[in-house]
């Protein structure tokens, strides 16, 4: 059990986020922000990192990784339109915190994390949902078994989409990624899918961690 003061602390930090750096900067979408209003950030970060849990920036979450900025998290989930019926496909599960926020909307969440003990951590910290299904495993080539996806999302930069992901999602679905060369800013796009074209909709500029190959398959 937390401690109840510790868990007020949090709370109001919580909610001083949510109007401050969320609804303020343009999130309009209710499920998204009742969703940040209730996940508790502070369970996803390390330990030593937890005083900072609600700050307007990313943080370390070991192993060279972050967990993402608020808002960026709210952004990314906002672009993806759900209405809560939806299997979303994602790709970076990381610290398991933008899982958690997709998790309270949708219906299903498949999360891909490339790095092991990052896998390990989000399992423990996520284990209190049914609806989320992990696998430790390089994403590139998405999680066939469950395909198609309604929506797919990366947190993690690919220098060009990977073409499996984009054949993973249903017709008049939507992506959302981070795109361009590590080291540099990347573009956040929306793309959704239309029989065999698509529309690409340039979001803003953005820095993310590169999307990794696992060379050893
Ligand atoms: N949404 C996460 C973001 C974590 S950073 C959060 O807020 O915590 C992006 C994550 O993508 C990292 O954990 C990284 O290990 C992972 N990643 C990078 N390339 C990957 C790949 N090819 N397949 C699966 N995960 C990958």
């Amino acid at each position: 059990m937390q401690n109840s003061e510790e868990k007020d602390n949090y709370l109001l930090a919580r909610q001083n986020m949510v109007s401050g750096q969320i609804i303020a900067r343009g999130i309009k979408d209710e499920k998204v922000i009742s969703a940040m209003r209730k996940v508790r950030r502070q369970e996803y970060t390390d330990e030593e990192m937890r005083q900072f849990a609600y700050e307007d920036r990313p943080l370390p979450i070991g192993q060279g990784q972050t967990i993402s900025q608020p808002y960026i998290v709210a952004l990314m989930t906002e672009l993806l339109c759900l209405k809560g019926d939806e299997k979303v496909l994602e790709i970076g599960t990381g610290s398991g915190y933008q899982t958690a926020i997709i998790a309270e909307i949708a219906a299903e969440v498949y999360s891909i994390e490339i790095i092991k003990p990052l896998y390990e951590r989000a399992k423990k910290a996520l284990s209190k949902y049914n609806n989320i299904h992990l696998k430790n495993d390089d994403g590139y080539n998405g999680w066939l078994q469950y395909s198609p996806y309604d929506r797919i999302i990366a947190t993690a930069a690919p220098e060009k989409i990977p073409k499996p992901l984009t054949e993973q999602l249903k017709d008049g679905g939507i992506m959302v990624l981070p795109c361009g060369p590590s080291g540099f800013s990347q573009v956040l796009y929306k793309i959704v899918k239309k029989g065999k074209d698509s529309i690409t909709e340039r979001v803003c500029d953005v820095a993310f961690v590169p999307f990794t190959r696992n060379m050893r398959k």
